[in-house]
């Protein structure tokens, strides 16, 4: 597959930003996007391990279910401002690049009539042990769906991952109802720590890497683009979307705990949570959060 070296939402050349050693960084000024610009074959996704982190999922599913639960209601409050909300009943969802199927889980609960599309084919079977939802195993780039066939889709730690999220949203545009929500959540490009790795790598003329290493990767099912709501924004009403709400929010404090608990011991554990703190805090304190949602309705 041949490089991406122009911008997808404008078109125009994308400039080098950042040279990652074997890897690099492009971007666009003008529309506020940065991507990698290395590729790969995407079937390789069906069986990267690193890709689906099943491990953490499992060790933290409670934790995540609760989260899937406030988001849902989150959600709902843009799906029925009023009781008389101009949707169909009932209500149609897609969730592309499911994971572990929590969101869609607790919308099915609540009468949601539910799909959810995941790759691997491993956490389908777990997800259909778990409890009958319904699950297509696919990738999400040869997925497809009759015109107008759900009310909302969402795209939860997704788009910054694939090779060409622009193709995605275009087919969701046409796969969504006339006034259909789209709700997407992704890291987002000006949090605090991208700031920090991208002042860090000019700081060092580039001879530091490992921050910017750790915002975007070159490996199958990493962090590929770096989207802000301007570039999201921009590129959504390209496909005939109106973003009405976007919101920054941090993951629960106690994954990121769970992770450095796992991850360090001795001496290390602790500076490691000393600065998780201060860093998750401030970054709270200045409206820098690392998670971006973007709430989208077609026109
Ligand atoms: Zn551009």
């Amino acid at each position: 597959m041949r490089n991406i070296v122009n911008c997808i939402i404008c078109g125009k050349e994308g400039k080098v930003f950042f040279d990652l050693g074997d890897y690099h960084v492009r971007g666009c000024n003008d529309c506020q996007l940065q991507w990698v610009e290395e590729t790969f074959e995407e079937k390789v996704l069906e069986d990267f391990d690193y890709y689906w982190a099943k491990d953490f999922f499992l060790q933290n599913e409670e934790l995540l279910c609760t989260y899937a639960r406030t988001e849902l209601e989150n959600l709902k409050k843009f799906l029925f401002p009023t009781p008389h909300s101009p949707l169909s009943t009932p209500y149609s969802w897609l969730d592309l690049g499911c994971g572990f199927a929590y969101l869609i889980s607790e919308g099915q609960k609540d009468g949601f009539k539910v799909t959810g599309v995941e790759a691997n084919e491993g956490i389908v079977n777990l997800i259909k042990e778990r409890e009958p939802l319904n699950i297509i195993h696919s990738l999400i780039n040869e997925v497809n769906f009759p015109e107008h066939s759900f009310d909302l889709v969402t795209l939860y730690d997704v788009l910054e991952h694939l090779l060409d999220p622009r193709e995605t949203i275009s087919k969701v545009s046409g796969w969504i109802k006339p006034k259909g929500f789209l709700a997407i959540e992704v890291p987002d490009g000006n949090s605090l720590f991208r700031k920090i790795a991208i002042f860090q790598f000019r700081l060092t003329f580039g001879k530091w890497k490992v921050l910017m290493r750790s915002a975007f990767h070159k490996h199958p099912g990493g962090h590929r683009y770096a989207f802000t709501e301007f570039s999201l924004s921009k590129l959504l009403n390209q496909f005939g979307f109106e973003t009405i709400a976007a919101e920054k929010v941090m993951m629960p404090f106690k994954l990121h705990l769970n992770e450095v608990i796992k991850d360090y011991s001795g001496v290390r554990k602790i500076v490691y949570i000393v600065f998780l703190v201060f860093f998750y805090y401030l970054s709270q304190f200045l409206g820098m959060e690392h998670r971006l949602k973007i709430y989208a309705r077609k026109t």
